[in-house]
Parts: structure tokens; C-alpha cells; sequence
């Protein structure tokens, strides 16, 4: 095994007990299911972000129990603002399958975990190596970058042939014995020392086998993913008061952009009648493409509210629905107004 790959271990480890976090509170105490609850959260956002969301979580659902009890709808409003929301719905699944299928415990091997629903396999890896001590690599966003750096590979991360190698090397680098801290310690060096911009190669451990830093390459990788032109869309939120100064809100279908979550009933073309301009534009990217919505006043005859699934919500009901960043922006943030 060459030096590159021997000491790679050993010297983050000793980084990590000087300079890692040790105080994440899903560390304490480090169940199965708070690692669970946090590394799905962790999925494409970071830990700042998630620690909030991950402490008014536990307090709700501290057990896979309470949250296989749970209506999906309150699970929802509790990730509301954190995105990507199928995460919450399988989160939930997940709870109700482990409740059915394995006396309501998350399972402790790589297969029956990566089995269900929104567990991949670098969640699979990390819940495994930080609940159980089981050495399983991960390849979450940080640690490929740490890892396209560390051995200079000049080619998008992404495409399935590098995926492959990264994966390789994962798993050459992830030690048998204190698998815990190493999972933790290579996922806090890519948050803290080798950053997506400007890494701090003077404080990194790893820094005297790091093939991109001698090459002089470290901020040019990885590579970026080619170029894709995202398409627009241009959609009308229709907003629609009754006589008490409730708002008429839709549910979006289960699957598909927030889906389950609750918005303003939406289409494609203007308002036959519409009273006056817009009252906010919205933009909002997605991978796919990019929304455009215009907020207008309409009425409730309008066919965009027939066979859908709605409701009337007064002002003091919206904090504890579940609604898209956008939505609740609007309707807390900018347009208090109109809900009175
Ligand atoms: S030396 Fe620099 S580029 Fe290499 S792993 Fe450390 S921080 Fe990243």
C-alpha cells in the first residue's frame, strides 16, 4: 500500500482529536436513529443549517416509534424551510417500515439498511461506521472533494467511471478501528479546512501527501459538472381571501416538486380576471429549472381551484403548516397583510 494511502488515516485522526467537533448534538447521545434523523438532513446541507432543524426534530419525535406514529403533514411542517423534501417523506416511510418489518429498529446491516427508502449508500456507510462502529466508507460531497484533491483527479466527480474510483479510494482510506471518529473526522475536514473555495492547505493534516496541493491544483479541483441550461417555467400563484381573511391553499401532490407541502393554488396562464399587477414575483432554482411565479389577487370561482386538494387557512394556522421557503416567506415575511 503506498504512503499516500498509509498515513491518509492516521493523520486525520490526529487532526480530528484536536480540531474536529465533538459537539454535534446528535453525538450525544450517538443513537442509530439520531445519526439517521441528522445524516439525512446532512444530505446537501450543511451542518449550521441542520442543527436547528435536527434539535426541533428529536424534541418532537425523539424515537423511531413517535415518528412512525406521526401524520406525514406535521413531519413535513417540521422540515419546513430545509428543502428537498422527499427526504422527510421517506425519513417517515422509513420509520413506518422499521415499525413493521424490523421490531421498530433501524437495521444494523449494510443490506436491510441500503434497502430502504432514501438511505444511499454513503448514508448507509456513515449510519453504520458512527451508530455501530462498523467500518463502511463515505462519499458525501465533502469527502469527495477532500479525495478528488488528495489524489488530483482532473475529471468531474460526478461521472460514474470517477464515482467508481472515488469509491475505491474510500474505501482504501476508511480505517477498521475508530471508524467513528474517521467518518466524522474526513466529513469536518471538507466543512472546515479543505473548503469548496479556498482551502487552507497550511492547516491541513493531509497536506504533505496531497497530490493536488503539490501540483499547485488544490482550488482548480474538482472539476466543476459540465454546463446544462436549465430551463424556465412561468407559473401563477393565485391568491384568494374569503369575507374572514383565510387564504385558500393547496396541497401539491405526493411526488414531485414539495410535494405534500402546502402552496398557493398555481397555473400556467394569468387569471381570466385579474384585479390588478402582480403583488410579488418569485424566482426559485431547482436542479431542473428554474420557477418564475407571479403572485395575483383572483377569485375563487377560478378553475384552478376545482378538483384540487384545498383548504382555508386564517392567519395564525400558516406557522405550523408545512410550506415551501418560498411560500412561507410570502405569506410570514412579505405579505403579511394579506391573510388579515
Ligand atoms: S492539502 Fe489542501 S487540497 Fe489537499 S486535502 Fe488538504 S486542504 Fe485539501
Amino acid at each position: 500500500m503506498s504512503a499516500a494511502i498509509t498515513s491518509f488515516a492516521p493523520e486525520l485522526l490526529a487532526w480530528f482529536r484536536q480540531h474536529g467537533r465533538h459537539d454535534l448534538p446528535w453525538q450525544h447521545p450517538r443513537s442509530a436513529y439520531r445519526v439517521w434523523v441528522a445524516e439525512v438532513m446532512l444530505q446537501q446541507t450543511q451542518v449550521v443549517t441542520v442543527i436547528p432543524y435536527f434539535e426541533r426534530f428529536v424534541t418532537r419525535f425523539p424515537d423511531l416509534a413517535s415518528l412512525a406514529a406521526a401524520e406525514l403533514d406535521e413531519v413535513l411542517a417540521l422540515w419546513s424551510g430545509l428543502g428537498y423534501y422527499s427526504r422527510a417523506r421517506n425519513l417517515h416511510r422509513c420509520a413506518v417500515m422499521c415499525v413493521a418489518a424490523h421490531s421498530g429498529q433501524l437495521p444494523d446491516t449494510f443490506e436491510a439498511l441500503s434497502a430502504l427508502p432514501g438511505i444511499g449508500r454513503s448514508t448507509a456507510g456513515a449510519m453504520l461506521a458512527q451508530a455501530h462502529g462498523q467500518a463502511h466508507p463515505i462519499l458525501d460531497g465533502n469527502v469527495r472533494r477532500v479525495l478528488a484533491r488528495y489524489h488530483a483527479i482532473d475529471q468531474w466527480p460526478g461521472a460514474p467511471a470517477v464515482q467508481s474510483r472515488l469509491w475505491a479510494l474510500a474505501t482504501a482510506h476508511t480505517p477498521e478501528r475508530q471508524v467513528c471518529d474517521y467518518t466524522q473526522a474526513i466529513m469536518d475536514l471538507g466543512a472546515t479546512v479543505c473548503t469548496r473555495s479556498r482551502p487552507a492547505c497550511g492547516q491541513c493534516p493531509l497536506a504533505g501527501g496531497c497530490a493536488a496541493r503539490a501540483q499547485g491544483l488544490a482550488g482548480a479541483l474538482p472539476i466543476a459538472r459540465p454546463r446544462r441550461v436549465i430551463p424556465d417555467r412561468h407559473r401563477y400563484w393565485l391568491l384568494i381571501n374569503d369575507e374572514a381573511g383565510r387564504i385558500l391553499l393547496e396541497r401539491r401532490p405526493p411526488r414531485g416538486i414539495w410535494g405534500g407541502l402546502w402552496s398557493f393554488p398555481e397555473q400556467d396562464a394569468a387569471p381570466v380576471h385579474m384585479p390588478g399587477p402582480p403583488l410579488a414575483e418569485v424566482q426559485h432554482s431547482f436542479t431542473h429549472f428554474r420557477l418564475h411565479a407571479r403572485v395575483v389577487c383572483a377569485t375563487l370561482d377560478c378553475s384552478a381551484t376545482q378538483d384540487r386538494d384545498t383548504a382555508w387557512f386564517g392567519p395564525a394556522e400558516l406557522h405550523a403548516l408545512a410550506l415551501p421557503a418560498p411560500v412561507r416567506r410570502l405569506l410570514l415575511d412579505q405579505l403579511p397583510g394579506i391573510t388579515t
